[in-house]
């Protein structure tokens, strides 16, 4: 096994740099960068860092779901990769570090090895993932999840963003539509290097986070069909209101989160309502709710007293309401050897480190179902994240990509054949 000493320390200027240049791509003119999946925004993105990876002599493959692999190839090449990575994809208003910091560390680990010659037995993966975010095809962490098939090619290909466009037709144009099949290959190990998106951390002091799991995550979408009419003749008492339906709904995801406790959460982050005119009861709307807690029993307690109180505004306020499900993830807990290893190597490396869960969803949850997998969290300033205003300062980004350098260094046997 290679140990903290056997592996050099990354290049943090280097690492840094790549970040800005990959962050005007997309750049929203504010420090933040949109990215939606599959766009020419995303292709531009996704072109820069296949040339990156290219420069390095990294075997890039494209898959059928437009994953990108990028292999540094060990001296046993027949031995399972490592693999580390994440996603370049960002929300409409995107900050330049949440994905993009995971995979641009990958590859600065594997520039800080090739410049003193050194390389792993077992070969090391970096993976860009197709459309984590979720913002513009459902469910989120699409490109990792039929990675480990854990949904169909065929499926993937069929899904639809809000406009109805075929995600395997913006594959096919922004030519990322790849031939390496899906599954992949399973790794030895995954490690995704992510900021942490939260208050933890920058609250605690500490530099490092040694994520113990990823909430679970269950998003539905609601239509609300009740009736249409003036806003001036309609008597309240018979009235079909979509938008009282939203609102109650709205204030009881609220309430069942305070009754619930603990680590559940609830969100309506989207409602619309039609036609959406001042004078005129809406016939329809449509709202998301987003429910996630850390433990699998609780998730299901939440979503079944939702069900119940759905059923009962369909009675009444005489409406109906159809629910469908975006997505739907258990909680996952990762393996213990990788969240002792994030802890140890931290430590050696003379960092503050703590463990915590993850209250957003990343691909390393998805790869856990298929091979160890683990994650390392590093600060976000002022807990914000999905926003231009997204910040880790240079000594935290640099701190993070050395513990990838030492745990990876480990995983893939930097330096054991000598
Ligand atoms: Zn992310």
């Amino acid at each position: 096994m290679a140990t903290a000493t056997t592996s050099p320390r990354i290049d943090g200027g280097r690492l840094l740099e790549r970040l800005a240049t990959l962050g005007e791509v997309g750049s929203t003119g504010d420090g933040g960068c949109a990215r939606l999946a599959l766009t020419d925004d995303d292709r531009a993105g996704r072109d820069l860092v296949v040339t990156w990876m290219r420069d390095l002599g990294l075997d890039v493959r494209i898959d059928q779901v437009g994953n990108i692999i990028a292999t540094f190839a060990g001296t046993e090449p027949e031995l399972a990769p490592v693999m580390c990575g994440s996603h370049i994809d960002t929300v409409r208003t995107g900050g330049r570090y949440d994905g993009n910091y995971g995979v641009l560390a990958g590859l600065e680990v594997i520039e800080s090895w090739l410049a003193v010659g050194l390389r792993p037995r077992r070969s090391l993966a970096v993976g860009v993932f197709t459309g984590e975010e979720g913002a513009r095809f459902a469910p989120d962490m699409l490109g990792s999840l039929v990675y480990v098939g854990g949904l169909g090619i065929d499926e993937a290909h069929d899904a639809l963003d809000a406009a109805g466009v075929r995600l395997a037709d913006e594959l096919d144009s922004i030519g990322y539509h790849g031939d390496t099949p899906c599954p992949g290959p399973t790794p030895h190990a995954f490690v995704e290097l992510h900021i942490e998106q939260g208050p933890v951390l920058e609250a605690d002091g500490v530099t490092i986070g040694a994520v113990t799991g990823v909430q679970g995550i269950s998003w539905q979408e609601l239509t609300i069909t009740g009736q249409s009419n003036h806003a001036g003749t309609t008597p309240m008492a018979l009235r079909h209101d979509p938008s009282v339906v939203v609102a109650e709904l709205t204030m009881f995801v609220r309430r069942l989160t305070q009754q619930l406790g603990g680590h559940q959460v609830g969100t309506v982050g989207r409602v619309e309502l039609f036609p959406n005119l001042i004078n005129v009861i809406p016939a329809r709307a449509v709202m998301t709710v987003d429910l996630r807690n850390t433990d699998p029993d609780r998730l299901r307690v939440a979503e079944s007293a939702f069900a119940d109180e759905c059923r009962m505004l369909e009675q009444s306020e005489g409406v109906t309401i159809e629910r469908r499900s975006l997505a739907r993830f258990d909680p996952v807990e990762f393996d213990a050897t990788m969240v002792d290893a994030v802890e140890r190597v931290a430590g050696d490396l003379d960092l503050s480190v703590e463990r915590l869960p993850s209250g957003a969803g990343h691909d390393a949850q998805m790869l856990a179902r298929v091979c160890p997998a683990g994650m390392i969290f590093v600060p976000s300033v002022g807990e914000i994240s999905h926003n231009p205003a997204e910040h880790t300062s240079p000594a935290d980004l640099e701190a993070g990509a050395n513990v990838l350098a030492v745990l990876l260094a480990e995983l893939a046997e930097l330096g054991a054949a000598g």
